[in-house]
């Protein structure tokens, strides 16, 4: 049995898993951006159908987040994927997907409107 214990070794050895979004995140956002020509489609919109163009000149504004978001792809069965969008798009849509998941959560179904007339 090794006697070596080390017990400042704990922050080295905490994985990017224990770590959260952290270090994959920031990564992912590096790579994405680099990546990123004006014009782009922000995933936030493409997702609804909307073609929104982003730029590179704003990087701070962008976001990465996982799509499909991560409890959809979790009850998929499939891995998401890193995107870029708009911070304010995102926020937006993060917060109906909260009202929807949460009416999910609470039995709700999502009824279908009767005037689905535009
Ligand atoms: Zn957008």
């Amino acid at each position: 049995m090794a006697g070596k214990r080390s017990g400042r070794g704990w922050q080295r050895g905490l994985s990017t898993s224990e770590r959260g979004l952290g270090n994959d995140h920031q990564k992912a956002r590096r790579r994405l951006l680099a990546e990123l020509k004006d014009g782009d489609p922000c995933a936030r919109c493409l997702a609804r159908g909307v073609y929104h163009a982003m730029v590179t000149g704003w990087p701070q504004l962008l976001e990465v987040d996982d799509f499909p978001p991560r409890v959809v792809a979790r009850a998929l069965g499939i891995e998401p994927e890193k995107r870029l969008s708009w911070r304010s798009c995102n926020r937006r849509a993060g917060g109906i997907l909260g009202n929807q998941i949460k009416a999910l959560r609470q039995g709700r179904e999502p009824k279908p409107s009767p005037y689905t007339r535009w």
